[in-house]
């Protein structure tokens, strides 16, 4: 008869207070050191980097958030660049509409909160561009707020610490708004601490295919390592999506070519000649596709000679 190994017994549910100071010590030893984490950054810095960060790794927003700031550091001084400016300072952030969104959202900011960005979980919720995530990120991050973050990192972490199980993503539902709500420390300075520690460990320890748990603060405790990692691995992988050749490679390619007459031309609106988008681009159908869907969004404007430019 083959010896039959005895499963590792369950662990039980673990507390926010087990862990929270694992992970407190872990957070000072380990946290990345961002500056938008830096103690005199202003509630319009840390919303700045929270927009940037949606759905481009932080490590790349460090240097654009930094000239943003020193270029715009305060709502007022965004709400009166012009869009030139704004498109061009967004580089390739990727997804160059949020510099329209948050330029609009810093006008807001100026016309019905006097310049200043609004603490209360609502008022942030009603600016242009923000969602519940941001909303959550600048109330906790910027101004000490107790309300619990849900991002997918905090979402993956506290499936397999708690409940033992995978979290396959999708978007965020009440359900784990109320989980995230109920494991939160009391202490509002220790609520803080565990949105930005539970975040951070995610995306840096316990990611999604490889954790880490030999260097992780909750390895003892955690119950998804105990029972065996189950589900990981099954999740349906999505297609990478292609870039070469898609509207989004020759958008990219066209709002490129602009920003760099922009950094060429200082002072002077920059634009670019019907035979100087023809040459970007070999497939004119998609190409003239491109230009138009550009328009549509707001980031440039077709004159009547067919040249583009930025919008003014
Ligand atoms: S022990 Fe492993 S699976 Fe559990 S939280 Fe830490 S890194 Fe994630």
């Amino acid at each position: 008869m083959p010896h039959e190994v005895e499963p590792a017994p369950a662990l039980p549910v673990p507390t926010t207070q087990q862990l929270l100071p694992r992970l407190r010590a872990w957070w000072e030893l380990s946290a990345r050191d961002l500056p938008w984490r830096s103690h005199d950054v202003t509630a319009w810095g840390v919303l700045v980097s929270e927009v940037m960060s949606q759905q481009t790794p932080m490590i790349r927003v460090v240097p654009y958030w930094n000239l943003w700031m020193e270029q715009w550091p305060t709502p007022a001084a965004l709400a009166d660049a012009s869009s030139a400016e704004v498109i061009t300072a967004w580089g390739k952030l990727g997804y160059p509409r949020r510099a329209l969104r948050l330029q609009e959202c810093a006008r807001v900011v100026v016309e019905k909160h006097g310049g200043e960005v609004p603490s209360a979980y609502d008022e942030l919720l009603a600016l242009p561009g923000v969602g519940e995530y941001t909303a959550s990120a600048v109330a906790s991050f910027a101004y000490g707020v107790r309300v619990a973050v849900v991002d997918t990192n905090i979402r993956r972490v506290l499936s397999r610490v708690f409940d033992g199980e995978e979290n396959f993503g999708g978007a965020t539902t009440p359900a784990d708004r109320r989980r995230a709500q109920s494991v939160l420390p009391a202490d509002t300075d220790d609520s803080v601490l565990w949105n930005q520690g539970i975040m951070e460990l995610g995306a840096t320890v316990c990611t999604s295919t490889s954790p880490q748990c030999e260097i992780c603060p909750f390895r003892d405790l955690c119950r998804w390592r105990r029972a065996g990692y189950p589900g990981m691995g099954t999740k349906p992988t999505r297609k990478t999506q292609k870039w070469k050749g898609t509207n989004r490679q020759v958008r990219g390619i066209v709002l490129n070519a602009l920003r760099s007459k922009a950094l060429e031309l200082t002072g002077v609106a920059p634009s670019l000649s019907a035979d100087e988008l023809a040459q970007l681009w070999p497939d004119r159908g998609q190409l003239q596709e491109c230009v138009v869907a550009l328009d549509n969004d707001g980031l440039i404007e077709i004159l009547s000679d067919g040249s583009v430019a930025f919008p003014r």
